[in-house]
């Protein structure tokens, strides 16, 4: 009995062994136990869930060949076969394989020969969730260093317990000019991120009663004294069970700026808008279902805006509502604006407000805005005042024209008028010169036949008749020559200038008592003229040359040529005779002026008003330079004739 007993409490204490071994057999990873030709004797349920695969498929099968051979592994050869033999065991040898049905599996096997049984034990440990894990934590801690390395935010890691910086990114040091090992241990007060270690002290028991604290703009200074504003971001937080503080420090010194700007630029832009004396409104296109622009509404009106349109409190309003009756041209042009974003400059009336207005609209933002800025004036007076001053101008215009119709008019009759008394003057002055030569014969033969029958008182009133007859005749023949000169052709030719004045020497006036010296100086050019209105010229200058000299004393006169800076050449006539006093000079050239007394000179006054008629006749010029006892020098200046 007691032997049963024995024998059953073995086989219970068997059971529990064996209970217990498959336990822990199944507690254990996925193993597998090969015979010495590598075939499967045991194999845990682990090892089939993990491969998805049956017990019948694998026992006794080599391991090569189980599941379609997905274990015919090259490295899991080497090892049984190789390392195994030699070693009798290997341990964690990294795997990754792609298993049928199972997909990419990263294992780490570990193989042992159990000498006394010839087996070899494999066991399969599947670490690819571990793996991928670990891969995971990798690229997020690359990641996250990479960040830290090229924010452009400061990063400064703190230690709670300490308030001191453990860790900071190139970042900080280029922001605050500290480097990364002066950094490290410091506190932040030390590094003029907090004012003092009071604030300091304050800020981390907010940090710790919210976990969070942030400061929108905070002066810092940098190590060289700088200062920046800086938004600043500070963060408790949990990491590996350890509490961690984060700071984050960003720039926004200019953005700081930037707003300041864009501040100053709004008030500007307010004071502008609000000062100008053109009126300014900007206004919201509103389109009909066609998307044809039919009305707008007033966004924002400036002060002017009432003075310029008359509309009061236009501000939000609908124009239609305001003039009901705005013509379609506004609209029509608005809403080109607001469509292609050109900006429009043009004067026009706006009918229904009665009034003008010189118009530049511009789009306010993108296509979709619908927006239009207005910079206007109302020129409804000064169109008033520019059509006045039109209809003023065309009257002007008008009566100028009249004006000028009536002066030439006048002018040609003038005209025919002078011609017909010069011509008049002419025939007078030549049918004078019969009878005054009749005379001057019937005088001359009273004095020849009748010499010895009158007496000297009677002898002397004769002559003095003949010289009245002679005066009145040179008078006559200058009138006449004066009158020819403006009247003649006067064609322009090159003219012998040379071969005219010798000539003219020759025949110099013989009235003189005393012969002239006449020297020319220098060969004289060919000149472009009128051969006889030059010698007209030339003639008259020489004969007053050699006239108005010293009663008794020989005349001297030099003539000579030079060429002008403009190429011009001048044909001088100096004399060495009385000179002509300057208070005179501007009367000389005119008609019948005599600066000498006529009891000494004889004249008539006509020839240097001759020679300034011909000199104009040919585009000439005439001058002369003279002072009363000294001499004159007048001068005649003309193109070179052209050379052939
Ligand atoms: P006329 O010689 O017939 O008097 P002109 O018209 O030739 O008239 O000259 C006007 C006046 O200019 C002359 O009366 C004279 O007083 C003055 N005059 C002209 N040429 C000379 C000169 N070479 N020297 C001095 N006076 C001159």
């Amino acid at each position: 009995m007691a032997e049963f007993e024995d024998a059953f409490l073995l086989q219970e204490e068997l059971l529990l062994t064996r209970d217990y071994a498959a336990a822990v057999i199944e507690a254990v990873p996925p193993f597998l136990v090969l015979d010495q030709r590598l075939r499967v004797q045991t194999a845990n349920e682990a090892f089939c869930k993990c491969f998805k695969i049956s017990m019948e498929e694998i026992l006794n099968r080599k391991i090569y060949e189980l599941g379609n051979g997905q274990w015919n592994i090259p490295q899991l050869h080497a090892l049984i076969e190789g390392v195994l033999s030699r070693n009798k065991s290997f341990k964690d040898f990294e795997v990754t394989h792609e298993f049928k049905g199972v997909g990419k599996r990263t294992l780490l096997l570990s193989g042992r020969q159990v000498d006394h049984i010839d087996r070899i034990l494999l066991l399969i440990q599947d670490i690819t969730e571990r793996r991928a894990e670990q891969a995971g934590i990798r690229t997020s801690e690359v990641r996250y260093r990479r960040l830290f390395e090229a924010a452009r935010d400061g990063i400064l890691i703190l230690d709670p317990e300490t308030g001191k910086i453990t860790d900071a990114n190139p970042f900080m040091s280029e922001l605050l000019g500290y480097s990364r090992k002066e950094l490290l241990g410091k506190e932040l007060w030390q590094i003029g991120l907090l004012k003092d270690e009071k604030a300091s002290q304050c800020a981390f028991r907010q940090l710790r009663r919210k976990r969070f604290i942030r400061y929108e703009d905070l002066p810092l200074q940098t190590k060289t004294g700088q200062r920046h504003e800086v938004e600043f971001v500070s963060n408790l937080y949990q990491e590996n069970g350890h509490e961690v503080i984060q700071c984050n420090i960003r720039d926004i010194t200019t953005r700081k700026k930037t707003e300041q700007a864009l501040h100053e630029s709004e008030e500007r832009y307010r004071t502008l808008f609000n000062s100008i004396d053109e009126g300014f409104c900007v206004i919201e296109m509103l389109y009909d279902k066609s998307n044809k622009a039919v009305d707008y509404r007033f966004l924002e009106v400036n002060r002017s805006f009432q003075k310029q349109t008359g509309l009061r409190h236009a501000a939000g309003k609908r124009i239609r509502e305001l003039v009901p009756a705005q013509e379609e041209y506004w609209f029509e042009t608005y809403g080109g604006v607001a469509l292609t974003g050109i900006p429009v400059r043009f004067v026009h009336e706006a009918r229904a407000m009665k009034r003008w207005f010189d118009v530049y609209a511009f789009r306010l933002g993108g296509p979709e805005s619908r927006k239009v800025a207005i910079l206007f004036t109302n020129i409804t007076e000064r169109r008033a005042a520019e059509a006045a001053l039109l209809e003023a101008k065309n009257n002007i215009a008008r009566h100028s024209l009249e004006l000028e119709l009536v002066v030439d008019e006048r002018t040609r009759a003038l005209q025919a008028t002078i011609g017909e008394l010069e011509a008049f003057s002419y025939s007078v002055s030549h049918d004078m010169r019969a009878p005054l030569r009749s005379m001057q014969s019937y005088a001359q033969f009273l004095v020849e036949e009748y010499a010895g029958k009158l007496d000297e008182k009677a002898t002397d009133y004769l002559q003095q008749i003949m010289r009245s007859g002679n005066r009145l005749d040179r008078l006559i023949q200058d009138v006449l020559s004066y009158t020819r000169i403006l009247h003649s052709k006067a064609p322009m030719q090159p003219v012998n200038l040379d071969r005219l004045v010798r000539d003219i020497i020759e025949t110099i006036p013989n009235g003189q008592p005393i012969k002239a010296e006449v020297i020319i100086l220098t060969p004289l050019p060919d000149v472009s003229g009128n051969e006889a209105l030059l010698a007209q010229c030339v003639s008259n200058l020489l004969s007053n040359g050699v006239k108005f000299v010293r009663p008794g004393a020989t005349p001297h006169l030099e003539i000579s040529a030079q060429t002008m800076d403009d190429a011009w050449i001048r044909i001088s006539f100096k004399d060495d005779g009385i000179g002509i006093a300057a208070e005179d000079h501007a009367r000389i050239f005119r008609l019948f002026e005599r600066v000498h007394a006529s009891a000494d000179y004889e004249g008539t006054g006509i020839g240097l008003t001759i020679v300034r008629k011909a000199v104009e006749r040919m585009a000439a010029r005439v001058g002369f330079e003279s002072e009363p006892g000294k001499g004159s020098n007048f001068w005649i200046e003309l193109n070179q004739a052209p050379t052939q």
